[in-house]
């Protein structure tokens, strides 16, 4: 099937001089396989996605996305957080502490959403089987942060820290997506972040 040149469709053009309209745009068809469709975004919205590591990309800049929108994981167990002394924290990029796991356990699951919130639900299983929300409270994993320089925030570096102490104590999802946008990616800013 051959489809019509629209760019040399004179109605369109006069249409487009009339509007004082000079480029032509720049549009993506919708493809589910780059585009999260409806129901997908609203599931990571809501309950979010239990997902390997693998199943999620990793950008250009280091940070995670599924298809065409930024994401953040975490691990929802609480007796992994115990068991490794790790206070709960979510992950924006792909950091020390994911790349640990992944060799840990390439096929453990995580809690993948496009939520912002502070009260990312932490689940305490017990040996019985039994599941009920801990209280613990969830903050930005330090890895991430350092692994971004968000905001020159340096985990290392003595000189810096108070600096990066307060870039850690003021962060803010919310700002977080400001930065880094969070949907839609199209391809181009995906190959280039
Ligand atoms: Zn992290």
């Amino acid at each position: 099937m051959e489809l019509t040149d629209f760019t040399e469709f004179e109605p369109f053009n006069a249409l487009r001089r009339q509007m004082g309209a000079e480029k032509l745009g720049f549009f993506e068809l919708f493809d589910p396989a780059i585009h999260l469709t409806g129901e997908e975004r609203s599931e990571l919205e809501n309950a979010g996605r239990l997902l390997p590591l693998e199943k999620v990309e990793v950008l250009g800049d280091k940070t995670l996305a599924i298809k065409n929108s930024r994401v953040l994981m975490y691990i929802p167990d609480e007796s992994w957080h115990r068991s490794h002394r790790a206070y709960p924290s979510f992950h924006v990029a792909l950091c020390e502490t994911l790349e640990q796991c992944r060799q840990e356990d390439p096929k453990r699951e995580y809690l993948v959403t496009t939520r912002i919130a502070d009260d990312y639900q932490l689940l305490k299983i017990r040996p019985s089987g039994e599941v009920s929300v801990s209280e613990h409270g969830f903050v930005i994993c330090k890895h991430c942060l350092h692994r971004l320089r968000y905001k020159n925030y340096d985990e290392y570096r003595n000189r810096r820290r108070g600096h990066s102490q307060k870039i850690l104590s003021d962060f803010s999802l919310a700002e977080f997506f400001r930065l880094y946008k969070q949907y839609p990616l199209s391809f181009n800013a995906k190959r280039e972040s």
